[in-house]
């Protein structure tokens, strides 16, 4: 895809001092103008990033939201919260949620009919465990949870959806996935997507995440069904910047 898709989940690091140094360097980056970044902090630094952020090209995004606009719903975060403060984006259904936080398929699939509902774009995120990794499922937990998705929203809605291909055994670990493994997998996703989506699959970007970093993403460049990173720790980095101009 011509347009392509780099997007940093900090997951629960940082503090004002760490991010205000990420943002500032990106901020005074010499950018690509065909690349869309998010930025997603932990909820409390949402709109402190938004407003640090001076990059056309960067908008920020929360790593999870709740199925409700408002009410007694302790410690859980509305899209509309998230839209407030300047935030354009939410992360559903990663990994760390899913295992740490048991969020289930449908549980996430109603978090990304909600957002979307509520104006939010979703990078959804999706991948497998080293043993279904062994037991050759790598395919079929994909098609599960996308599968769970594709049932709560329309097809046009995938304009907002980006998928985030993430092996668990490759997050977090320094053992990225090849990016002919990636490739494979991605056009597998694609093609099932397209069976059960239609056209609309062609243009859906799908990130691959599990340590990504300065060093392999120009690994990754000519493969036509990688659309860009998920990236975790080297996202807290200058090195995000080499990801994100990894293309150029
Ligand atoms: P790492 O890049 O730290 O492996 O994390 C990947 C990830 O989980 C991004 O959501």
């Amino acid at each position: 895809l011509d347009s392509w898709n780099n997007d940093g989940n900090f997951k629960m690091n940082g503090s004002k001092a760490s991010i205000q140094t990420i943002v500032e360097n990106l901020n005074s980056a010499d950018l690509p103008s065909n690349v869309e970044v998010v930025l997603c902090p932990p909820a409390p630094y949402l709109g402190y990033t938004a407003d640090l952020n001076k990059q056309k090209i960067i908008s920020v995004g929360a790593q999870n939201c709740y199925i409700k606009e408002s009410g007694a719903y302790t410690g859980e975060i509305s899209p509309l919260e998230i839209k407030d403060v300047g935030a354009d984006w939410v992360i559903l259904g990663h990994s760390e949620r899913r295992t740490i936080l048991n969020e289930s398929d449908e549980f996430v699939a109603e978090k990304v009919a909600f957002a979307l509902e509520k104006g939010i774009k979703v990078i959804l995120c999706i991948g497998e465990s080293i043993d279904e990794k062994k037991a050759g499922k790598t395919l079929d937990v994909c098609k599960r949870e996308l599968s769970a998705v594709i049932k709560s929203v329309s097809n046009d809605s995938w304009k907002d959806i980006v998928v985030a291909y993430e092996p668990i055994w490759a997050i977090g670990t320094g053992l990225a996935a090849t990016s002919q493994d990636a490739q494979d997998i991605h056009s597998e996703i694609r093609s099932y997507l397209k069976s059960e989506i239609g056209e609309i699959a062609d243009s859906v970007r799908i990130l691959y995440g599990g340590s990504a970093n300065g060093k392999n993403a120009p690994e990754f460049k000519d493969k036509p069904d990688v659309d860009g990173f998920l990236v975790g720790g080297a996202s807290l980095k200058p090195e995000f910047v080499s990801i994100i101009t990894s293309r150029q």
